[in-house]
């Protein structure tokens, strides 16, 4: 993801990615945002949604893994952690409709290695 747009993401919600700052020995989460910027605003959304909900969760790891965004969490209330992780796997689910490039609406491409992408992006990266 692009810098600025990370950045946003930590500025806005710096509760809920305070493990940025730890080294790798105790976070993934050190690596930032490992995915393409096309879903920032899926994954903006889904941090407010975490944060009005509890703002004791902390992310651990966003990646996209088979063409789909991963958010891990830890921490969070016992009686709300039920209700982020509904809210993460709707955004799980989005995110397989959303081109990862450029946010577009997108599909799950690719045999082996899928990725998400529209036509256009997908046609740009040229893997046939
Ligand atoms: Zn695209």
């Amino acid at each position: 993801m692009k810098k600025e747009l990370q950045d946003k993401l930590f500025k806005d919600f710096s509760k809920l990615y305070r493990q940025r700052k730890l080294p790798m020995t105790q976070t993934c989460m050190c690596w930032g945002i490992e995915t393409g910027s096309g879903w920032f605003q899926l994954i903006y959304d889904l941090s407010k949604a975490i944060v009005k909900l509890d703002d004791t969760v902390e992310a651990v790891q966003v990646k996209e893994k088979f063409g789909g965004l991963r958010f891990y969490v830890s921490g969070g209330k016992e009686e709300t952690w039920r209700k982020a992780e509904e809210l993460i796997d709707e955004a799980e689910d989005k995110s397989l409709h959303v081109c990862e490039e450029c946010g577009e609406p997108g599909r799950l491409r690719g045999v082996g290695w899928v990725v998400t992408l529209c036509d256009k992006c997908w046609d740009i990266r040229g893997i046939k």
